[in-house]
């Protein structure tokens, strides 16, 4: 089997999803995704003389092709690698279809047939505590049993980094990371309305941002501790390693990152020195499914659980979701379209996301069909429909 062609198709969706589709000379063709960012349509298209005549069953050797080939582009981290990922994701669809398996039985078979999923929640643009917990109480009577909301955006008493005057702010600004008595007061009194609106069946996360210093991302943690969260994400910056362990070990609150770390190098440091209780990577963006299992490989070793980053349709999600399905040490998967109202549209097979949870079937590859009429008339501006170039 030879791959004889790589196009892409740019939908726009709450993010611009990079649809990767894959042709060989059986016939068998795959449909992957990679995360959005400028230029990665660009250097899918880049990576197609690279990988053209190559057999696509040779999904290790494909990648470190394109890895050492797309070098001067910048492979050991950032758009490439996404590029990277949404192509792997492709291949992995054809060696599925092309054997009848599903992509999960290539990675050793499954944990779970359910993937529980945790839908990420926005209450509107000036919320209140009371906001959050209704939204949390909406969301979780669609049968999620895990959500997240971010806590650090439309918080009242801190500036918008755009540095907009906010009429209920205190002295505190953003560029010094503090966190002012009232913006605390706040936060907690959003977790703890989430808290009790929602009961202890359902597992709550906070997303941070990356926004504050050591001491008051510790005052923070600290402070949640009687909520049980699920995590808090990224409470301080995620360049120094040391910061992010002194944080994680001062709170028996979870600290969660990894969502902008690529490839299994990216996340050694963070698991060898267990500076996160739980790992966050985004499979269409870090290097793809089999990159993803084995950051959660390592992981295991320090028994670190791996609760997915993901802001894609429903081919990287479902994509994503069974090599999930492979990792003993599987938490949860985010969905991040809970408001894109033709999310599941996009596929011809129904919505992927029942209950909460992901089934998977037997169905070869990651079994979804992408719907041409629902992804044509959701294409982006200026984006090809699988053409030879990027662009319309
Ligand atoms: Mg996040």
């Amino acid at each position: 089997m030879k791959i004889t062609n790589v196009a892409t198709a740019v939908i726009a969706g709450n993010f611009p999803w990079v649809l990767v589709r894959i042709e060989t000379d059986e016939g068998v063709t795959g449909l992957g995704e990679a995360y959005w960012g400028a230029g990665v349509a660009e250097l899918v298209h880049k990576a197609r003389p690279v990988i053209v005549g190559e057999d696509p069953r040779n999904i290790n050797k494909i990648v470190e092709i394109m890895i050492r080939c797309l070098s001067g582009e910048g492979s050991s981290g950032g758009a490439t690698v996404t590029a990277i990922s949404g192509i792997e994701i492709a291949l992995w669809d054809i060696v599925g279809r092309a054997l009848n398996a599903p992509i999960s039985t290539l990675f050793g078979g499954r944990f779970r047939d359910r993937i529980r999923i945790y839908a990420d929640c926005h209450a509107g643009e000036t919320p209140d505590p009371a906001d959050y917990a209704k939204k949390a109480k909406e969301v979780a009577a669609e049968g999620f049993t895990a959500i997240k909301f971010d806590l650090d955006t439309r918080n009242p008493f801190t500036l918008d980094i755009s540095g907009d005057p906010h009429p209920r702010r205190q002295w505190f600004e953003p560029f010094n990371r503090t966190i002012g008595s009232a913006e605390l007061k706040w936060m907690v009194d959003v977790v703890r309305a989430v808290r009790e609106g929602v009961g202890p069946e359902v597992m709550v996360a906070m997303d941070a941002h990356w926004k504050f210093s050591v001491n008051d991302a510790i005052r923070l943690a600290q402070a949640l501790e009687p909520f049980d969260l699920l995590w808090l994400e990224d409470p301080v910056p995620p360049e120094n390693i040391e910061a992010q362990r002194h944080v994680t070990h001062s709170t028996r609150t979870p600290i969660c990152t990894g969502e902008n770390l690529y490839r299994k190098h990216g996340y050694r440091e963070l698991i060898e020195k267990q500076a996160a209780r739980i790992i966050a990577p985004d499979i269409p963006k870090m290097g793809g499914l089999a990159e993803a299992k084995r950051v959660a490989d390592h992981a295991d070793l320090y028994y670190i659980p791996i609760a997915p980053h993901n802001v894609a349709s429903p081919i990287g999600t479902v994509a994503g979701a069974h090599v999930c399905a492979a990792m003993n040490n599987f938490l949860v998967m985010e969905f991040h379209a809970h408001d894109v109202s033709w999310w599941s549209d996009l596929v011809t097979e129904g919505p992927p996301i029942v209950d909460g949870f992901i089934r998977l079937d037997e169905r070869p590859g990651h079994g979804l069909t992408l719907d041409e009429d629902v992804a044509r008339a959701h294409l982006a501006p200026g984006s090809s429909f699988f053409g030879d170039t990027p662009h319309a």
